[in-house]
């Protein structure tokens, strides 16, 4: 399986070979912004590498929201990055499962995520192929918890919907990653990419800070199970630039084998 890092945007490629990068994760605007992304001056060589790209969608969007201001730019925001993605023809868009606010119903929030995937339909299709990351926190969060994202998948199931598992994020979660794999292909039926990254925090804490594999709370053993079970392509998005992420890349890869 290849394996890579989450690195700046302003030289991706630059990034991932001081990394020895096999995969490459990026965004395409500040991730706190509303923005679209702009044509890239590097988008010929990043179509030509043999490096897997993926990019990651803006924090901003909340496609699940029952808020028409966030619901309705999020859905806009993640097709013209998934056009902006597609461009540098990239594996995935990643992006998270979003929620709804405290006290409302998280069923409107799995209809929300349905109507994202009629309106990415009407304009043709999302270019790019989605996948849904699951997130470490709130209680009304549509792919924090499993039985939320079982929920999420009758939701959009129908949909060509992928799913990007974070380490950090299930077991901030709450969620046992030692059967992670096999709960999470029973009710998405694929993988297509794992976020390998250590947690700061406890187990359940659901709070969502990333740390190098080994240096957080998670047995690093356990996430290169997961790793193992899931047999999909590998982006850590740990700390420490250069050398932090570079010596995850090879921890990896030694307990992996390879
Ligand atoms: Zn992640």
């Amino acid at each position: 399986m290849r394996i890579g890092a989450h690195v700046d945007s302003t030289d991706p490629l630059g990034e991932a070979a001081a990394r020895g990068a096999e995969t490459v994760q990026f965004f395409l605007t500040d991730p706190q912004a509303w923005k679209d992304p702009e044509p890239r001056a590097d988008a010929d060589a990043v179509r030509a590498t043999d490096i897997d790209v993926y990019i990651h969608a803006p924090y901003r969007i909340n496609v699940a929201t029952l808020n028409n201001r966030i619901r309705i730019p999020s859905r806009k925001l993640l097709l013209t990055h998934a056009q902006g993605a597609a461009a540098l023809g990239a594996k995935g868009l990643i992006v998270h499962g979003g929620h709804v606010g405290k006290g409302e119903d998280v069923a409107v929030g799995f209809d929300n995520w349905r109507k994202t995937f009629e309106y990415g339909a009407k304009a043709g299709g999302f270019p790019t192929p989605i996948l849904i990351e699951n997130t470490a926190g709130g209680d009304n969060a549509c792919a924090r918890r499993f039985d939320a994202l079982a929920r999420l998948w009758e939701a959009i199931g129908d949909y060509d919907v992928g799913f990007c598992l974070d380490t950090c994020h299930a077991y901030a979660g709450g969620e046992d990653l030692l059967d992670a794999v096999d709960r999470i292909k029973a009710i998405t039926g694929r993988i297509d990419l794992i976020h390998a990254n250590d947690s700061k925090d406890p187990f359940d804490s659901g709070r969502d800070r990333h740390d190098n594999l080994g240096a957080g709370t998670i047995d690093p053993e356990l996430i290169v199970a997961v790793v193992r079970a899931a047999g999909a392509p590998v982006v850590v998005e740990t700390p420490g630039g250069v050398a932090g992420q570079g010596a995850d890349i090879e921890f990896l890869r030694d307990r992996l084998g390879r």
